[in-house]
Parts: structure tokens; C-alpha cells; sequence
């Protein structure tokens, strides 16, 4: 996604309280989805689910609509990426399946992702289970680090180097996508890269909200977009991960939008105390 010439959308504390609403509605809705997935269940019944979870909330979806995207969620099933439309199929027993979503509230957005496994543990191939655990892991390094980043690109170092610090070459970091500012849109600037670049970006300030959303894949980085013009698919067919958190920086510390503690148990190994937007 590329933004041209705007700008950066800073956000006063009152705009990132109710962005935390939109957060917990959507934390919610994401719970909800993600205990419905089971064999047999449809990626169209989940997007029912979610739709139901949002509209009981008295929340929109930004996702339905987006550019005409026909859906409330994304469901991205073993070689799809992101972007995957629900619909008709049928999960299967060890699939690996990610589901987007997003909620908007009073006009403020929220963006969250999380990946699992059909089945539970017994139905799990341990190589599948470690990709979803890095690539979550790493959105949590990633966010840690935006406690004491001076920069954007701060964020993608801690990304990658948790990454290479977990796994050799056999796990890849997406560069395809990226993730991105959010507030009174879904996607503003700035670009947040998963990965480390000469390119720092922005210093990051108070009234930042960013989306981190790494992307990971068991094999080649090469992604092709199917003929529905939405599902990015892996040109290998190798299996891919996508988890994906909403983040406050305030003057006084960061909070984590989409999670229901603001991300407090998760921060806590890395020495990152969220601190509350009340
Ligand atoms: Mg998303
Ligand atoms: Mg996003």
C-alpha cells in the first residue's frame, strides 16, 4: 500500500480512547471467530460469526466494502497469505488459518489479526505451530520495541531479529506486506516494515497509532494474487502466518488497542509495562 503525499495522523488521547473501543470490540469479535473455527465449519460461517459479534457492539466493519471487498473478515487458509475472501470452503483438520478483521467505532478504526490451527494440538503439524508462534512472537517483539523506538524502523529490527534469533533459513519474512498507521482510516501512513532497512522512517511520536503485522512463511518470499484479485497466495504453496495487533503510542508509554489487557501479559518478558490511556 502506498499513501503519496499524506500525512501522518497524530491522535489526541480522547481519539485513542475511543480507537481503544473500537480495539475491544474487535479483541472480542476475534475471540469469538477464532473458537468457532472446528472442522467442518465454513470460512463463511466465521465471517457470519464476526459480522454478528460487530453488529451486537453497535460496531461498522472497515473491512466490508474496502475497495468492494465482499467480507467483514479476511480468512487466509495454508498457502494463502492474506487477503483470503470467506465463503464457501470447508476447514479441514490441520489447516492453519489466519482471520483478519476490523472494526470501526465513532468512526475510528482497529486492525487485528490472529492465526490458528484446525484441530487443536493433536491435529497439528509441529512445523505449522512453530511458524504461528514465531510469526506471533515476533509481532510482540516488534510492538516491545515500540516502547523505546526512536524510530518506525525500530520496529522492523525487532521483527527480524527475533525472527533470525528463532529460526535459520527455513522461516521468511513477507516484504510484500507491511504494516501501517491507523486511526480515522484503516491504512494511513506510515509504512511499518517487518523487516530491517536502511530506510528508518519516521520517528515515532505520541498520537502514533500503528498496525505491526508481520507475515511468515515456511518457504520461498514469492506471493502471487489469485484471478478473485484478492487472495495472495504463496507461489510455492508453502504455508504462511499473519498475526497483527493495533498500537497506541501516548506521552506516557504505549497500550495495545486490540488487546483486552493492552497487552500486558504478552509485554511483560520484554520489560514493557503498557501504560493506560485513562
Ligand atoms: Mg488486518
Ligand atoms: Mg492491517
Amino acid at each position: 500500500m502506498a499513501f503519496g503525499q499524506q500525512r501522518i495522523e497524530y491522535k489526541t488521547i480522547d481519539q485513542m480512547r475511543i480507537m481503544r473501543r473500537s480495539g475491544l470490540i474487535l479483541d472480542a469479535a476475534l475471540k469469538a471467530t477464532i473458537a468457532a473455527v472446528a472442522p467442518g465449519v465454513t470460512t463463511g460461517e466465521l465471517d457470519a460469526i464476526f459480522a454478528g459479534e460487530l453488529k451486537k457492539a453497535g460496531a461498522k466493519s472497515n473491512f466490508l466494502g474496502y475497495y468492494d471487498f465482499p467480507a467483514t473478515i479476511c480468512t487466509s487458509v495454508n498457502e494463502e497469505v492474506v487477503h483470503g475472501i470467506p465463503g464457501a470452503r470447508v476447514l479441514e483438520t490441520g489447516d492453519l488459518i489466519s482471520i483478519d478483521g476490523g472494526a470501526i467505532v465513532e468512526g475510528w478504526h482497529s486492525d487485528s489479526a490472529r492465526s490458528t490451527i484446525v484441530g487443536g494440538a493433536a491435529a497439528e503439524d509441529p512445523a505449522d505451530r512453530r511458524l504461528s508462534d514465531i510469526t506471533e512472537e515476533s509481532m510482540w517483539a516488534g510492538i516491545a520495541a515500540m516502547a523505546s523506538a526512536k524510530y518506525v524502523g525500530d520496529i522492523g529490527d525487532a521483527i527480524d531479529e527475533y525472527v533470525t534469533s528463532q529460526s535459520g533459513p527455513e522461516l521468511g519474512i513477507l516484504e510484500d506486506y507491511v504494516g501501517h498507521g491507523i486511526g480515522s482510516a484503516m491504512h494511513m501512513p506510515p509504512d511499518v516494515l517487518n523487516y530491517s532497512s536502511k530506510h528508518r522512517g519516521p520517528k515515532l511520536k505520541a498520537g502514533m497509532c500503528l498496525a505491526i503485522e508481520p507475515m511468515l512463511v515456511r518457504g520461498n518470499l514469492e506471493t502471487i494474487t489469485l484471478g478473485d484479485d484478492w487472495t495472495v497466495v504463496t507461489k510455492d504453496k508453502s504455508r504462511a502466518a499473519h498475526w497483527e495487533h493495533s498500537v497506541a503510542v501516548h506521552a506516557k508509554g504505549i497500550w495495545v488497542l486490540t488487546a483486552d489487557d493492552g497487552g500486558a501479559e504478552r509485554l511483560a518478558p520484554y520489560g514493557v509495562t503498557p501504560v493506560s490511556l485513562d
